[in-house]
């Protein structure tokens, strides 16, 4: 299973150029989509949602260009945007089972079926009389997950999706998003590097509509080993004594000093401490060198 993405632009009615030439290849699996607000996330989801068409370059999968063949690819898509809408006062099995209807499973058996596997699916099955309007922001998402699951797609794209959940409901819901890309293709854009972190097999940073790597997680931090130091002092001292290294990120200690993470091929010197790096390490350092 391959999705190719080749030199994809767009630029909007107002100017703004959202996707500038971006390239990617996807393979089944978890692929995160990282970058700040603004990056262009949305605007390539709804791109390869087919909800809207780019100025420039194509898409394919598994070579079947989904522009040219939109009714088939869609009949193989996925897409969770990241406003699902209002949730009406009904059960999440009637609802499910009206969708199934709408997605054309016209025998009854075979709804019940499609219904209960999705509720499985998404450990929704003990909550599937209740009405999908109290559920609390995670179950909805994962509600969103069930529906799109009903035809069984092979690309399911999923717009930032744990915004806005608390750290128990994303761990929940990225398991369920985990659990189903082991035979299908799951994009998800995302401006938490956690949620990319040991989910992911590959990801993508993007910025300003450009892309800046696309790469696994697991490399993009074997990369910078050796590479990543913290140093206690402020930063106004940290910029006048130094100029090889980059300023990553900073924290307040137990002691309420300021400990700043840099990232310098050498040991800047002995006030230096040695680090594991880390993903957000990576993240930082790609915006910085970017800009
Ligand atoms: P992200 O999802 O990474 O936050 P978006 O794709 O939503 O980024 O937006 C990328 C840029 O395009 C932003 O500057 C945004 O304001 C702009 N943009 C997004 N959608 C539209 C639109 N429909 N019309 C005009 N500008 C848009």
């Amino acid at each position: 299973m391959k999705l190719s993405i080749n030199q994809i632009s767009k630029t909007y009615g107002n100017g703004v150029k959202a996707l500038d030439h971006i390239s990617l290849e996807l393979r089944a699996g978890m692929f995160g989509l990282l970058g700040p607000n603004g990056a262009g996330k949305s605007s390539l989801m709804r791109t390869l949602a087919t909800l809207q068409f780019p100025d420039y370059g194509s898409i394919t999968f598994n070579d079947l260009d989904i522009f040219k063949s939109k009714i088939a690819y869609r009949k193989q898509l996925g897409y969770l945007p990241q406003e699902f809408g209002v949730y009406p006062r009904e059960s999440a099995s009637r609802l499910l089972n009206y969708f199934a209807l709408l997605k054309g499973i016209s025998s009854k058996k075979d709804r019940t079926i499609a219904v209960d596997r999705v509720l499985e699916q998404t450990n929704l099955t003990a909550v599937k009389k209740k009405n999908v309007s109290t559920y609390s922001g995670g179950m909805k998402q994962r509600f969103g997950i069930a529906q799109l699951l009903l035809n069984n797609p092979k690309m399911i794209i999923v717009d930032e999706p744990t915004a806005g959940l608390d750290p128990a409901e994303r761990s929940r819901f990225l398991n369920v998003l985990r659990n189903i890309s082991s035979e299908n293709i799951v994009l998800f854009s995302t401006h938490l590097v956690e949620d990319v972190r040991e989910l992911c097999q590959d990801m993508a940073v993007i910025t300003q509509g450009k892309l800046i790597s696309q790469i696994a997680p697991k490399k993009a931090i074997d990369g910078l080993k050796g590479k990543i130091w913290e140093v206690t002092m402020d930063t106004e001292e940290l910029k006048s004594q130094f100029i090889h290294f980059i300023a990553l990120s900073h924290r307040y200690d137990d002691s309420n000093e300021l400990v700043s993470r840099i990232y310098a091929d050498t040991k800047p010197s002995d006030s230096f401490r040695a680090c594991e790096p880390n993903l957000e390490d990576y993240y930082f350092l790609s915006l910085k060198e970017k800009s």
